[in-house]
């Protein structure tokens, strides 16, 4: 895997690493916090590998995926995450059994981890709750618990800067990512109106969104990105006008377009398409008609 470096973007007292590819995934945009007294690094990304690593004095880790803890393994720093990731920081193993796969995909997934994200067990990771704040002396950074995408998933804010980093609610057109063994369409759903509650001056996205500046821009792309939701839930409905199981509706593929060929795509469709199911079944917009298979309501 090539590594293309990156190049500083300020905002305030945060410097944005910004990725050569403008933080599409495998690589994303990490965060430096320098204050008086402290410098705290954010999400070493893949492209630190290729462009340096700057040095600092703590690490936080917004989740445990792999595009996001690039190195940390290696790192001298000590490594923190919220509290409901850190097993999975703990331990790769802990990491690679977060993403549901099934074996054979998951023994491949597992080298990938270690051969192009420097991915390894950090067994020292501390885990804080939500609501920690990093002192940095003139400035603080407060963990913010977002979860959905993962369980522990966070968000930072930077004050007086006014930098929010939400990470991966990552404002792209793909939308929210809820298909991990940890994940959750409904904490997702909450952690979007969290986020649209909090005033900054600045959104850091890890990916290639990058930075959105003002609270009403980024209210807009807000709500744009959950409208992802709600169609992912219309086109399932409409899937469903007749019978069908949730073997038809991964291979139908509500999140993933049919070229891409990667050993999670079932997995994560299967995950996604239990949760909308649960929730139109709830809703009683979708009936299970009899064991497995599942039709829309009429009306
Ligand atoms: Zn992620």
């Amino acid at each position: 895997m090539t590594t293309p470096g990156w190049t500083p973007e300020d905002y305030g007292a945060v410097t944005v690493l910004r990725a050569a590819n403008g933080g599409g995934y495998p690589y994303g945009n990490s965060l430096l916090v320098r204050g008086t007294a402290a410098t705290l690094l954010v999400d070493p990304s893949l492209a630190l590998v290729g462009g340096g690593v700057p040095g600092a004095d703590a690490v936080l880790v917004s989740h445990a995926h792999e595009d996001h803890l690039v190195g940390v393994a290696g790192l001298a720093a000590p490594v923190h995450v919220h509290e409901a990731d850190a097993a999975a920081v703990r331990s790769s193993e802990v990491l690679l059994a977060g993403y549901g796969l099934p074996a054979n995909a998951a023994a491949a997934f597992g080298e990938t981890l270690a051969a192009d994200f420097h991915v390894g067990s950090r067994p020292d990771a501390v885990g804080v709750p939500d609501g920690h704040v990093f002192d940095l002396g003139d400035r603080t950074a407060t963990v913010v618990h977002l979860p959905g995408h993962t369980a522990g998933h966070s968000g930072l804010l930077v004050e007086p800067d006014g930098f929010f980093f939400v990470a991966d609610i990552d404002l792209t057109s793909f939308g929210p990512f809820y298909g991990d063994v940890g994940s959750s369409l409904e904490g997702f759903e909450r952690s979007i109106a969290t986020c649209a509650g909090i005033e900054a001056r600045w959104y850091g996205t890890y990916h290639q969104k990058g930075v959105v500046e003002g609270v009403a821009e980024f209210r807009g792309r807000l709500d744009a990105y959950r409208d992802v939701l709600v169609r992912r839930d219309a086109a399932l409905v409409e899937f469903l006008s007749e019978p069908r199981t949730l073997a038809d509706v991964v291979d139908h593929r509500f999140v993933y377009r049919p070229h891409v060929d990667e050993p999670y795509v079932p997995t994560v469709e299967a995950r996604t398409a239990e949760q909308h199911l649960a929730r139109l079944v709830h809703r009683g917009a979708v009936a299970e008609t009899e064991p497995g298979r599942f039709r829309a309501v009429a009306g």
